[in-house]
């Protein structure tokens, strides 16, 4: 039998990869909002047209790129946030792993305008399919301002897979949500096709919680706080009197991480039997911040 193994293109290999990363258009928004957050951003303004589809902008005032990391961060496993596998133990940032924005130019157009305070000019970077197009000056604040356009443009399997534009644009704001849930202290903006769907200044996080759900829900939290050698919890419940009978707005995070997990749906739910009559129903919503010292 004659040989049969080929080595893949690293073009094929860069998209069979990316697709780890990206399934839709809120996984761009989650890995860009991560990295304005990881690079100490206070406002973070994320722009989609099309629920992404076509048009996906996050800006951000962080620590922004010199001119030659704004070229390596297309890189895959390039990251400025681990430098050996021990880092793996102290992460402190969102990201580590140098993936999010090589899928990303893997299957789209993308275009960074990036300034850090080091420098007086900013540097304008475009790629596309893996490969850059162009780099030049330009004038821009510090801080990162990525664009990505026309997601899975080749691969158009991917892209067919992609919901209908109410249901991507819901997993986008999911994605805000959480992020802008866990950070209050940073100002968070979604506008879609022009139009301002969340407008969140830096607050706390009560402030914040009735940011995204509405004045109304303030009325209906109880603090909770609980200090052990273990972990630190701390968040809010919904009265019983709101109680719902879906988890769907319990929320957790370790170390400012959403989280998703049944054991702790279980869990509140099991606590909440004792002080919820009837014993169907759920607490409307369960914000807790687990914070959990390496
Ligand atoms: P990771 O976040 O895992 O390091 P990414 O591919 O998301 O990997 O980003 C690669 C690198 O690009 C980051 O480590 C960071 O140095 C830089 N970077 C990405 N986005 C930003 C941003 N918004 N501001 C400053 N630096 C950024
Ligand atoms: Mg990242």
């Amino acid at each position: 039998m004659s040989d049969i193994i080929q080595l893949l293109p690293d073009s094929v290999a860069n998209q069979i990869a990316a697709g780890e990363v990206i399934q839709r258009p809120a996984s761009v928004v989650k890995e860009l909002v991560e990295n304005a957050i990881d690079a100490g951003a206070t406002n973070i303004t994320v722009r989609v047209k099309d629920a992404g589809k076509t048009y996906i902008q996050v800006i951000d005032n962080g620590k922004g790129m010199s001119e030659s990391d704004a070229r390596l961060c297309l890189e895959r496993h390039a990251t400025s946030k681990i430098s050996n596998a021990n880092d793996l133990f102290s992460i402190r940032t969102m990201g580590f792993r140098g993936e999010a924005l090589a899928s990303i130019a893997a299957i789209a157009e993308i275009s960074i305008k990036a300034r850090d305070t080091g420098n007086d000019v900013g540097t304008h970077l475009r790629a596309a399919g893996s490969v850059i197009q162009s780099q030049e000056n330009t004038s821009t604040p510090v801080g990162t301002n990525i664009t990505v356009k026309n997601i899975f443009y080749n691969v158009p399997a991917r892209r067919k897979f992609l919901k209908s534009d109410q249901a991507e644009l819901r997993h986008i704001i999911t994605e805000f949500n959480h992020a802008a849930m866990a950070y209050p202290d940073i100002e968070f903006i979604l506008i879609h096709n022009n139009t301002q769907v969340f407008s969140l200044p830096a607050s706390n996080y009560k402030k914040r919680i009735s940011g995204i759900f509405g004045k109304n829900i303030q009325q209906k939290l109880i603090d909770i706080k609980t200090e052990t050698t273990i972990v630190n919890i701390q968040g809010f419940i919904g009265k019983a009197e709101y109680a719902k009978k879906t988890y769907g707005e319990q929320f957790f995070f370790v170390n400012n991480r959403y989280m998703k997990h049944p054991y702790f749906h279980k869990a509140i739910m099991k606590h909440m039997k004792i002080y919820y009559p009837p014993t169907n129903t759920q607490p409307i919503l369960s914000f807790s911040r687990l914070i959990q010292e390496p």
